[in-house]
């Protein structure tokens, strides 16, 4: 666990336990040791095929936890009622969650049902993630906001008004001062009274990854001169009591809460002036921020890791806000958080497994294989070989690198000129090889091919270089004997993850069993990608035409088996992938079929195999697109 600090980024939901695997820690802290959830178990029971008990499902598989959501989010409320409490502010706390994080439908519904005690919302970003949030909304509290923010067009702004309309607590945030235009002309023709929200863009600018979207110069809100124009327009529509929010929002992952309590106190004073200038504000939206600390460091220095507790967040909000309304002797607003990655990071867990490990043990060379080599070798590249083999008897390191290297360029030059054969050039690699390991300079790190697509999967290490949690799920009760980089399936050189926590260019890991290969006769080995539960789903692609992985939820459940798997569903399908890309599956399926028929009718081959093949080709369309073992899959030809 020490190794893979599994205690500093996964308390209190992942652990190791006495077997050596993963547990999950379904209710945080009040776990008892009975509901512990073994996640090699889990992977078993989804794995193992239907006819041995299992759910026949392929990896890689994404398991949810709706339990550990449950968490967070009661973690969340509890932190702001805590200081609200403890601080004596006089408003209450209100979230919503930005369905950007992850649209997933079970974990909105499980969002807008664990959280309807305490009127927990939504906030959404686009159309579609507005149809959604309405949608889910019908079933949450009738306080819950929905919370519409990004770029908008008059359909956008006519669509959160029908929600206004069916009684969802619905609030139009203008990102732009055109959308003012919009939401003042289609209210009329609607005949709804809107609630209105700006987006004020900050001086406050945090310096992280994440904070481009702050300062001045920042993608979104509203400048100060714009802020000004919009009181000014809808007082002169007689509209000015619709203003009613403030929203702002300076960057996911704020690093450290002196950055935060400076960026909630300036929009605290944004919020009085509106308030003096005849708005009728009442809620304060800090927008996201609230930061996972994804390598367990605690450290503010890093775009990874945040130097704060949940506690120490709400705490330090409250008491900015305080602060600036009770000089002003401003009543306190109600305080709303568009906290997305810490909602949701935790409860889920990508999981794949090492098909193979590449090998660094060249292939013994023989005393026959040498001499062949020696003796086909032209002089001056004898000469080289010659300085190796004289370097390596007086064990100079420098000099046998120099020569190894110089004979190994020699020899592909003459390759390249067809004056060396294939075998020659295979024996000098061996040779170098063994030379490197003798003198201990040979590359430890093995490469780990794993059936998974980095780009479907884990974008953002792609994309922005973000480092997650990548450890083996079992097996940590035995020393990990290599160190490895990840290579996924795709055709691409991006595909591998070479960048692991604490600054680490390589994972320990443990000896593949067998064979240490998918058709092989060794046991799976497992890894997980952990805190991924925000931004992976959405963000992620299909190069290679490899889609997202299969997907689970199980809650905790008491007895002998103590968890339940509720919801499964395998990923795309071959089908699937073909059709995002305009394919027609059934109509390829028929002109493939069409052509073994027609070579089967003109008796040009076996005809009863071309009839087999046709018929079996439903199977390549209807499976996913991930490497599965040669046992579990039946050649038809
Ligand atoms: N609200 C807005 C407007 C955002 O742009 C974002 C993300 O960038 C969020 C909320 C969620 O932020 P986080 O995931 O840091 O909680």
């Amino acid at each position: 666990a020490a190794l893979y600090r599994v205690d500093g980024w996964g308390a209190p939901y992942f652990t190791v336990n006495s077997s050596g695997n993963i547990s999950i820690r379904p209710h945080g802290v009040g776990t008892l040791a009975h509901q512990e959830i073994d996640l090699l178990k889990v992977v078993r029971k989804v794995s193992e095929p239907k006819s041995s008990g299992g759910l026949g499902l392929q990896l890689p598989l994404i398991v949810r936890f709706p339990d550990v959501l449950k968490n967070r989010l009661e973690s969340l409320q509890s932190a702001f009622n805590f200081a609200i409490q403890s601080h004596g502010y006089e408003a209450h706390y209100q979230g919503v969650y930005p369905v950007k994080c992850n649209q997933d439908r079970y974990v909105v519904e499980d969002i807008v049902e664990f959280g309807s005690g305490f009127r927990f919302g939504l906030e959404a970003g686009s159309k579609p993630e507005l149809l959604l949030a309405m949608s889910c909304l019908c079933k949450g509290s009738p306080e819950a906001f929905l919370v519409c923010n990004g770029f908008k067009d008059a359909e956008y702004v006519s669509l959160a008004l029908v929600a206004r309309k069916l009684h969802l607590n619905t609030v139009i945030v203008l990102e732009q001062e055109e959308e003012l235009d919009f939401v003042i002309d289609i209210s009329q023709k609607l005949g709804v009274r809107p609630v209105i929200g700006v987006r004020a863009k900050l001086r406050t600018k945090h310096s992280g990854h994440f904070g481009s979207t702050s300062g001045e110069k920042g993608k979104f809100g509203l400048t100060t001169i714009q802020i000004l124009r919009v009181v000014k327009k809808l007082k002169q529509y007689e509209m000015l009591d619709c203003l009613q929010l403030l929203h702002f929002h300076i960057g996911s992952q704020i690093p450290s809460t002196a950055l935060l309590a400076d960026g909630v106190g300036e929009a605290a004073q944004i919020y009085c002036e509106l308030l003096r200038l005849g708005a009728c504000v009442k809620v304060i939206d800090i927008g996201g921020g609230l930061g996972i600390d994804y390598d367990g460091s605690k450290s503010q220095d890093s775009d990874i890791s945040v130097g704060y507790s949940l506690e120490e967040y709400a705490s330090a909000v409250v008491q900015a806000v305080q602060l600036v309304c009770d000089r002003k002797g401003v009543k306190h607003p109600v305080l709303c958080s568009e906290s997305g990655r810490a909602v949701v990071s935790h409860h889920s867990i990508l999981l794949f497994e090492a098909v193979s490990a590449s090998s660094y043990q060249s292939s013994p060379m023989s005393f026959n294989g040498l001499q062949d080599l020696v003796e086909r070798l032209p002089n001056d590249v004898l000469a080289d070989y010659r300085n190796l083999s004289a370097a390596a008897v007086h064990g100079e390191k420098d000099n046998c690198l120099l020569y190894a290297e110089q004979l190994k360029q020699r020899c592909v030059e003459q390759f390249k000129e067809g004056s060396l054969g294939i075998e020659q050039l295979a024996e000098v690699d061996g040779l170098c090889e063994l030379v490197s390991k003798a003198i201990g300079v040979s590359d430890p790190v093995r490469t780990y091919h794993v059936n998974l697509s980095v780009f479907t999967s884990i974008p953002d290490f792609w994309g922005i270089g973000q480092l997650f949690p990548i450890i083996p799920i079992h097996r940590l009760d035995e020393c990990p004997a290599v160190r490895g980089i990840l290579s996924d399936l795709t055709c691409d050189s991006d595909g591998k993850i070479d960048k692991f926590i604490g600054g680490e260019s390589s994972l320990p890991l443990h000896e593949l069993e067998g064979n240490g290969c998918i058709n092989g006769d060794g046991g799976s080995y497992y890894l997980g990608m952990f805190l991924g539960g925000a931004y992976e789903e959405a963000l992620g692609g299909v190069h290679n035409l490899f889609g997202g992985p299969s997907v689970v939820r199980v809650s905790q459940r008491n007895g002998p088996h103590n968890f339940a798997v509720t919801h499964a569903a395998p990923g795309p399908s071959c089908s699937d992938l073909l059709r995002m890309m305009h394919f027609e599956p059934h109509l390829m399926f028929e002109t493939l079929k069409h052509r073994a028929e027609e070579l089967a009718n003109n008796g040009n081959d076996d005809s009863n195999g071309c009839m087999a093949l046709a018929s079996g080709l439903a199977r390549y369309f209807d499976n996913m697109p991930y490497l599965v073992a040669a046992s579990s899959c039946s050649l038809t030809a």
